[in-house]
């Protein structure tokens, strides 16, 4: 019988057919042997780089290394936009010189705009801001700053605040260049870096730079080039 339509016979024959055909089709692709369970997908951490490789003009980046067998990049991680440091004056009775004081520290802090973030000094808290600058008569010690810090793998470093003091710690005030320079040592901390073997930087243990060296900015980044949680391990001396 001639007709348009296909009868139902051949409509199911054909199903059939294609059935077939798809079922050979997966018993030839599916494979021959059992599969081994695939091995659990390694997550790929920060990656371990020996000292002669990773230390070539880095400035001071591998300097710790001189004591520690070891040392790991810690740095800021997925931070975008501007820094903003909340840097009050201190609380003196001497309100020019607490102005001179908070003038300073700001100019020493505004050393690093740019490397790598824009950085705002926000010296009437009139912002939310990512890293508080608190005055203190004193520290332990000869301590005159003190970043602190803190960090885990997940996070990278995170800025916790900026310690800087009023006075020294024979009582005499604070010299406002010397602030200046003490903040932005502890601003380099707090940005990840750690401490030059050379007097001319400003990360320096002793504040005997005058300014940022090259050196200090060839440093931070070389700092921000490497992956957060990067070990650097020192090459065996002979
Ligand atoms: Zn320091």
């Amino acid at each position: 019988m001639a007709s348009g339509k296909p009868n139902l016979a051949s409509i199911l024959g054909l199903a059939l057919v294609l059935a077939a055909l798809s079922m050979l089709a997966r018993d030839q692709l599916a494979p021959r042997s059992l599969p081994t369970p695939a091995a659990p997908t390694a997550v790929a951490g920060p990656p371990t780089l020996q000292e002669e490789t990773a230390c070539r003009n880095v400035g001071y980046l591998c300097a710790g290394l001189a004591q520690a067998e070891r040392i790991r990049i810690q740095r800021w991680v997925g931070f975008s936009g501007t820094l903003v440091v909340d840097l009050p004056a201190p609380a003196l009775a001497d309100r020019g010189a607490a102005r001179d004081l908070q003038r300073a520290a700001a100019a020493g802090i505004r050393l690093w705009n740019g490397q790598p973030f824009p950085i705002l000094v926000d010296e009437r808290g009139s912002r939310t801001a990512h890293l508080p600058v608190r005055w203190v008569s004193g520290l332990i010690g000869n301590e005159i700053g003190r970043a602190t810090t803190r960090w885990s793998p997940q996070t990278g470093l995170q800025p916790v605040s900026l310690e800087l003091v009023t006075s020294y710690p024979g009582g005499r005030p604070m010299d406002p260049e010397q602030i200046r320079l003490v903040a932005a040592h502890e601003m380099g901390h707090a940005l990840g870096l750690q401490h030059s073997d050379d007097p001319r930087d400003v990360m320096y243990p002793m504040n005997t730079a005058t300014s940022l060296s090259v050196r200090d900015y060839r440093t931070l980044e070389a700092l921000y080039a490497l992956e957060d949680g990067t070990i650097i391990v020192r090459t065996r001396r002979k």
